[in-house]
Formats: structure tokens, C-alpha cells, sequence
């Protein structure tokens, strides 16, 4: 017989039928045993009585909870006063004939019925394969799912060509420490894991795909605080031949269009969505990512903005020991080294005047206090590059070293392009109404950036490390809170 879900089984009275599931629960009352059955789509009732094999009446009793088993029985309607309003299957349950266990289970560190709010988070990150099975959990993960394949179809129909960029690439000066891998067989020398796509989409650009996307994990060896991640996934995307115009149009076509089909109780505050100068907002609001809802008691209203104009310059910050920050002399970028200045601005950059006075291309998209993606229009004269890192204080030497590749692929007939990437970790978790990332990652670190499941990171065996050319300093232990 073939298996059905427990989703389908409400329309399927008077039907024999195959389950498989966990138990979810069992009660028993003498001459009746009820389990309610849960698999990825929901719960059942499924009961076990005198019409049951006196075995398998027995095997029933020996039940526990996330026991996996396989149930064939007969679907029923239940009478009128034994309907169940608080499942979708409650007008229905199983009259259990056959029973097989299929597993046993040890009795979990945490209850699986409940939502998992109330656990501790050390906990649930170490069970996270238990955690998962929560059906909040479940929920999430499939509606990232969702949005996922909702944004790779509404790129496809556009032309856009979904392209796989490498894990293992070079340091990449975009504001964060980067996470590197030392090489084998190159002693001293390390690759870096990305911080975003960026340099691969441009050059992209240059191969003349004219329009990219990807699903892409970037890495950010940063402080984890509150709601960030060491590696986060973002839709990241380049077009050929546009202004900032067409960039945010398509994006907020995009965006509209998911809400709608991937979240419709959501509703979208204002379309088009409003446009803010970071002049004004800042003025305003104090921030450069307000909350803009009207009404911030309501949990399904979507206050979607974009912000522009911002300076492409700021002073640095010596305090900052991130990479960008340590190199740069007087001026760094505010958002992204690969921008180009809004077109009326570009005489200034090239001759590195009133640099304060500079507007970039960037539009930020920020919704409910959270700003979920950004972009610009990239600077594609490999003249214009080389002055953004000039003002930067870079000698020729570190940016022929650091961005010779890039002045050289622009150079080969680049054409007009710019992109944008956007947070789809925290995308997704303001739709779910969750309030941290970590709860629509499958497999997310924990606040301070370990896997607890896995026990990563860990040490390496001595051998490993002699491959690698690697000498660990002596320094003080951190004591580790698991052991
Ligand atoms: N690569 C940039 C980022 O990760 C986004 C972009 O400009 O496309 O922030």
C-alpha cells in the first residue's frame, strides 16, 4: 500500500492506509489505546482497540514518545462529540490493524510537542536534529523553502542565470574579518572564504551573463551580536546594463510578489515602497533603518523602504581592527569599495575633490527596523576603481596586489552593471514572525559562534596540522561551557 501524509488523510474516509511517524504522545484507557502520530505534515489519532491483534494490542501498550513506527488502518470520520477542533485532522482517526516499530528512541532532553521557546538555547542547538522536528521548526524550514524557490522561478522566467561561485577564494576587503583555510600545498598561504560573491558576480558581469543570481552562503568572522551569524546565506544578484533604477524596480517587484504568495497574511504598508535620502532619515529618525510601521502592535504588516543617497565616503575609525578598517588611511567606504558614485559625482571622484561631499549609487532596503539587503551600481572604468581605493591612502603596490584582477577584468570591455544581495536569513525570519535567524537556519551557530551538535570548532590532530604548516601559539584556554 502506499503511503500517504497525514496532511491527505481527512479526505480519504473509508480508506485503508499505510502511516509512518513518530508518536507523539500515547494515552492509554484499558480497553483503548490512543497515539497521536505525527509526521512532517501533521498530527493523527490513531487508535488501537479490540478490533487490534491481541499482539498488537500489547506491542501499542509498549509505546514512548518519538518511537518511529508504521500503522496500516482504516480512516474514519469521529463521532460528532469526539472531534478534535484543534488539528486539521481532528474530524478523522486511524483504527489501528497492523503495527511495526520501526525505531526506538531514548527519551528526549526536551519536549518535542512544545514550541521550544521555553528551552534552553544551549540545548536545543545540541539536539538541533530533535529541535527540528518541533512543527514550529518544521514550519519555518519549509517556508524558507518556499521563498527560496519562489525567488529562483521569478528570477528564471527573467533571464537570470543561477551561478555557483567559489567557497575557497582570496581575501576580500568588504568591512569584516574574513574566516580563512590554510593550503597544503602552498605553505603560508591561506584562501579565504567569501563575505559575499561580490568580485565573482562582476566579473560575471564581464563574461557578459548580464543577469546573475545565486543563493549564496557568506562568511564574516565577526563578533556574533544578537542576530548575526558567522555564515549567513544571502540572494545575491548583478544585472548588465542598468541604473539604480532598474536594480530596485526588479527588487521590489520581487519582493512584492513573494510576500504575496509566500506570506499572504502579510500586509505590505505602503507601494511603492517609499524612497528616503539618508540625509533625511538620519535627520528623522535618527537612524538609517527606522521602523516605519504605522502600527507596531500589528505582527503582519510589512514596512518596506529604501534608502539612498548615502555618502560614499566616511573617516575612519582606527578603533576598528577589521581588515578594510586596519588598511585604510583617512577614508573608507561606507557600504561597498565596488560602488560608483551617482553619476552627477563621478567628475569628484575622479579628481578626488569634496570627497566627504561624494553621494554613492547604493540603495538600501530596510524593513521593520531591519535593513535586509543592499547594493549600488558598480563603478566599471577600472579608472574610477583604483581612485575609490586611492582616497582609501592604498599605495599603487597594495591595490595592483589587492584589486589588480579586478582593474584588469574591467578593463576588457567591462559593461554598466550593479547588483544588490540581500539578507535572506532575516528576510525569512521576519515573515515566520522570529524573532532571531537562528530559528530558520537548520543547522545555525550558537550566539557565540559554535556548533554545539557537532562540537565544531575543535582542535586538530597534530599530523593534520604539520601538513598544513601550522604551529599553534601557546595562549590561555578559554574555558569551554560544555565540559
Ligand atoms: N556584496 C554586497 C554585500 O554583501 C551587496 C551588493 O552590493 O551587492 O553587502
Amino acid at each position: 500500500m502506499e503511503r500517504i501524509w497525514i496532511k491527505d488523510i481527512v479526505g480519504k474516509v473509508g480508506q485503508q492506509t499505510d502511516l509512518f511517524g513518530w508518536v507523539d504522545n500515547r494515552r492509554d484507557h484499558g480497553k483503548i489505546i490512543f497515539i497521536d502520530l505525527r509526521d512532517r505534515t501533521g498530527i493523527c489519532q490513531v487508535v488501537f482497540g479490540p478490533w487490534s491483534d491481541r499482539e498488537i494490542y500489547e506491542r501499542a501498550q509498549k509505546l514512548r514518545g518519538e518511537w518511529v513506527i508504521k500503522i496500516s488502518g482504516l480512516i474514519k470520520e469521529r463521532p460528532a462529540d469526539m472531534i478534535n477542533k484543534n488539528i486539521p485532522t481532528g474530524t478523522v482517526e486511524i483504527e489501528a490493524k497492523t503495527l511495526d516499530v520501526l525505531n526506538e528512541s531514548q527519551t528526549p532532553p526536551f519536549e518535542i510537542a512544545s514550541d521550544g521557546r521555553d528551552s534552553s538555547e544551549e540545548v536545543r542547538m545540541e539536539y538541533r536534529y530533535l529541535d527540528l522536528r518541533r512543527p514550529r521548526m518544521n514550519t519555518n524550514i519549509a517556508l524558507r523553502h518556499k521563498v527560496v524557490k519562489f525567488i529562483r522561478d521569478f528570477l528564471s522566467d527573467k533571464g537570470f542565470v543561477e551561478v555557483e561561485t567559489p567557497i575557497l577564494t582570496k581575501s576580500t576587503p568588504e568591512g569584516a574579518r574574513d574566516y580563512v583555510v590554510p593550503s597544503r600545498l602552498y605553505p603560508g598561504k591561506f584562501f579565504a572564504l567569501p563575505q559575499s560573491p561580490q568580485q565573482y558576480k562582476q566579473l560575471l558581469m564581464v563574461a557578459g551573463l548580464e543577469r546573475y543570481f545565486q543563493i549564496a552562503k557568506c562568511f564574516r568572522d565577526e563578533d556574533t551580536r544578537g542576530d548575526r551569524q558567522p555564515e549567513f546565506t544571502q540572494l545575491d544578484l548583478e544585472m548588465s546594463f542598468v541604473e539604480r533604477e532598474d536594480v530596485m524596480a526588479l527588487n521590489e517587484e520581487l519582493l512584492i510578489s513573494l510576500v504575496k504568495t509566500c506570506a499572504p497574511r502579510k500586509k505590505i504598508q505602503q507601494i511603492p515602497f517609499p524612497r528616503i535620502s539618508y540625509k533625511e532619515v538620519v535627520e528623522k529618525y535618527g537612524v538609517d533603518r527606522p521602523d516605519l510601521r504605522e502600527d507596531k502592535n500589528n505582527p503582519d504588516l510589512l514596512a518596506f523602504a529604501w534608502i539612498i543617497d548615502f555618502p560614499f565616503f566616511k573617516k575612519v575609525d582606527k578603533g576598528d581592527t577589521s581588515h578594510s578598517e586596519a588598511l585604510a588611511k583617512e577614508w573608507t567606504f561606507t557600504h561597498n569599495p565596488f560602488s560608483a558614485p551617482k553619476p552627477e559625482f563621478m567628475e569628484q571622484l575622479l579628481n578626488k575633490k569634496d570627497v566627504a561631499g561624494i553621494l554613492t549609487s547604493q540603495y538600501d532596503v530596510i524593513l521593520n527596523g531591519l535593513e535586509i539587503g543592499g547594493g549600488s551600481i558598480r563603478n566599471h572604468k577600472p579608472e574610477a576603481l583604483e581612485k575609490v581605493f586611492e582616497i582609501m591612502g592604498f599605495e599603487k603596490e597594495r591595490i595592483l596586489k589587492n584589486f589588480g584582477h579586478m582593474l584588469e577584468a574591467l578593463s576588457y570591455g567591462a559593461p554598466p552593471h550593479g547588483g544588490i544581495a540581500w539578507g535572506l536569513d532575516r528576510l525569512v525570519a521576519l515573515l515566520a514572525n522570529e524573532p532571531n535567524i537562528r530559528e530558520v537556519i537548520a543547522f545555525p551557530k550558537t550566539g557565540d559562534a559554535r556548533d554545539l551538535m557537532m562540537e565544531a570548532p575543535s582542535e586538530l590532530e597534530k599530523n593534520q596540522l604539520d601538513e598544513l604548516h601550522l604551529q599553534i601559539k601557546e595562549t590561555k584556554k578559554k574555558p569551554s561551557s560544555r565540559s
